[in-house]
């Protein structure tokens, strides 16, 4: 297929495709989906060979958050029977993290609900950092706490924070149907100030909530223009209890479809296979391997993952390696560049990590509604950080 070829070489050379160039990407029928992943599998083997870097969040404190994102169980008003508590102390986020690190991660992200954090906040955030570079040598640090005011991204640098997440989510042009209580314009503003302050940015999307071909197109083409080093990919976790709840929209095929768009458009940048994926991809996740270089490995903010041993064994039986803090991510000419934050570089609020459709659609609307609706698949978490039980990892 043309089309395939020419964004293979444009994801080779770190070009970027053209807007028609990604449209068409989601526009592929389920008979092309095989060559669709071989051909973004080979851009993601330029760019980072078949290893996979596993990362692992905390939930320093979840649930009762003023703010009214759709698709987030934590919101305001949300009816999700998810776990509600207060800021963990350093101690019990240390422990947390060490177990994801025990199961192999390299980056623990520290997540906290809330529009963004107090000066009292980064200080709490600070001290948990420093407990877990103490007790983890060569561990990653992400932040992700919301909306950041002016200094507090210097801060978190200061006190270690290797990179901080603030997803978009969504296109600028929907953003007003998800979330009234902030703007992108506030989202944005956030992932310059990471960036600003030294600090590799993490920022990324919920696809399934209902939007067009054209908005994931736009978000994706606002994400390469803020060039984040990486890059979260959501599927919509549709929880009981919030405004989202009936919003099934994608399919295993989907997913993946819109996973090589992302790729394609973001070749060489960190594409994290986040929240929802074992709810969409289901049996078809290792895949996503080819697509993806980065996945959460154990449990979301608010569900439950796949076991990580799952996880692990998916990994090795797909013919990849997880990454060691031995090894750089990101390539040489990004990896440079952070030590000064997808795009071709030289060339979140708080990230729903994870709590949050095949007939090829016509440009311009919504595919429809799948059938395939799994809310069987759905468990909020009820181990871990927040609960006397052992994590997932
Ligand atoms: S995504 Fe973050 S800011 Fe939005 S409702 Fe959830 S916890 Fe609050």
């Amino acid at each position: 297929m043309d089309l395939l070829n020419t964004l293979v070489d444009k994801g080779l050379r770190r070009e970027l495709p053209t807007r028609a160039e990604a449209l068409a990407v989601l526009a592929t029928s389920d008979d092309d989906l095989l060559d669709v992943v071989a051909a973004a599998g080979k851009v993601r083997r330029q760019w980072f060979g078949r290893r996979v870097k596993l990362n692992y969040l905390v939930n320093l404190k979840s649930g009762l958050c003023p703010e009214d994102c759709s698709y987030c169980s934590q919101r305001l008003g949300s009816k999700a029977e998810i776990l509600k508590y207060t800021w963990l102390k350093p101690d019990e986020a240390s422990e947390a993290a060490a177990a994801g690190v025990a199961g192999g991660a390299k980056r623990v992200c520290l997540v906290a609900s809330g529009r963004g954090p107090t000066d009292r906040d980064v200080d709490r955030v600070s001290k948990t950092i420093a407990a877990i570079k103490e007790q983890n040598e060569g561990v990653e640090v992400c932040a992700c706490l919301g909306l950041l005011s002016e200094g507090q991204a210097e801060r978190l640098r200061e006190a270690g924070a290797d990179a901080y997440n603030h997803n978009l989510n969504t296109s600028e042009g929907t953003y007003g149907d998800i979330t009234t209580t902030h703007t992108y314009a506030d989202r944005v503003d956030t992932v310059q100030k990471a960036h600003d302050a030294g600090l590799s940015a993490c920022s990324g999307l919920i696809a399934g909530m209902g939007e067009s071909d054209e908005d994931l197109v736009d978000v994706v083409f606002a994400l390469r223009e803020l060039d984040p080093d990486s890059v979260p990919v959501n599927f919509l976790i549709p929880f009981e209890g919030t405004p989202l709840a009936k919003e099934w929209n994608l399919t295993p095929q989907r997913a993946l479809r819109i996973l090589a768009m992302v790729r394609f458009v973001c070749p060489d940048v960190e594409v994290r296979l986040a929240g929802g994926r074992e709810v969409h991809l289901r049996t078809l996740q290792p895949l996503a391997l080819h697509l993806a270089n980065s996945i959460f490995l154990g449990d979301y903010l608010t569900s439950e993952g796949q076991a990580g041993k799952a996880d692990l064994d998916m990994i090795a039986d797909a013919g990849f390696e997880v990454e060691g803090t031995d090894t750089t991510t990101l390539p040489k000419h990004r990896a440079d560049a952070v030590a000064g934050g997808c795009g071709s570089h030289g060339g979140g609020a708080c990230a729903p990590c994870g709590d949050t459709t095949g007939e090829t659609a016509p440009e311009n609307e919504p595919e429809p509604a799948a059938s395939g609706a799994r809310p069987d698949l759905v468990a909020v978490r009820r181990r871990g950080a927040g609960t006397d039980l052992a994590p997932n990892a």
